[in-house]
């Protein structure tokens, strides 16, 4: 299957109306080809963002509306329904998340966030320096980075700070606070807001990744993990709010 057929099929695919050899091919595909992957699993968190939404009627109706009107042709039908979705989520929003079509730059970011937080757990280099006290993580940066990043411990509420390093994300070097939850391992890349243009949030999922972006106080917070989405959105609330 091309990559081509992948994309034209995919919305069909999570809405679990192609058949089950085109189901199966699709995903074949997606196993072997990254940029397929991504896709996917960038509707995918839309349409989990979709059913999570508050104040939000349930998408069976919506949809049931949107298929009644427009009986054209499928494809109309599947820009209405996901564009319906989109409208949605962008309503709810009061600055939820914002899920966009063509890639932009959080995209891009959110590549390079993976990366980081596969390459610190791959090559055993989590820690510069290894310490739950962040008064002996937060001078550690001093003098390495031309920003001072907020080091905030979460161990009362279980999300202990285990250290930080350097890293480098998006064209610049960044600092990586890495926090634990039981045997998951949180990094939260941050740097100053004007190096990164997303300013809105973002939840996304990208290569079985959960990420969360947000912005401030002037700094750009990123935060990957394996961790569950409902825990890491507890840890970034409580991260946000301190
Ligand atoms: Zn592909």
């Amino acid at each position: 299957m091309s990559c081509e057929s992948v994309e034209r099929d995919l919305d069909a695919y999570l809405d679990r109306e192609l058949d089950a050899e085109s189901s199966a091919g699709v995903r074949e595909h997606v196993r072997s080809c990254a940029s397929c992957r991504r896709q996917l699993a960038q509707r995918e968190s839309l349409a989990r963002l979709v059913r999570a939404a508050p104040y939000y009627s349930p998408p069976d109706r919506l949809r049931t509306r949107v298929l009644v009107q427009t009986t054209r042709s499928q494809s109309v039908r599947r820009i209405f329904t996901w564009a319906a979705a989109a409208v949605l989520v962008l309503s709810v929003g009061a600055g939820i998340t914002l899920w966009r079509p063509a890639p932009g730059r959080g995209d891009v970011i959110a590549d390079e966030v993976v990366n980081g937080h596969v390459r610190s757990l791959m090559a055993n280099h989590l820690f510069d320096v290894q310490s739950t006290d962040r008064h002996t993580v937060k001078p550690w940066f001093l003098g390495k980075l031309d920003f001072s990043p907020p080091v905030i411990d979460l161990a009362s509420i279980g999300f202990p700070l285990v250290g930080g390093r350097l890293d480098y994300v998006g064209g610049r070097s960044v600092a990586a606070l890495v926090y634990q939850r039981q045997k998951h391992t949180i990094n939260v890349f941050i740097s100053p807001e004007g190096d990164d243009r997303s300013t809105r949030d973002l939840v996304l999922t990208a290569r079985g990744f959960n990420l969360r972006h947000w912005i401030h106080n002037g700094m750009s917070f990123w935060a990957v993990s394996d961790l569950n989405s409902a825990e890491l959105s507890e840890f970034t609330s409580a991260l946000r709010s301190s």
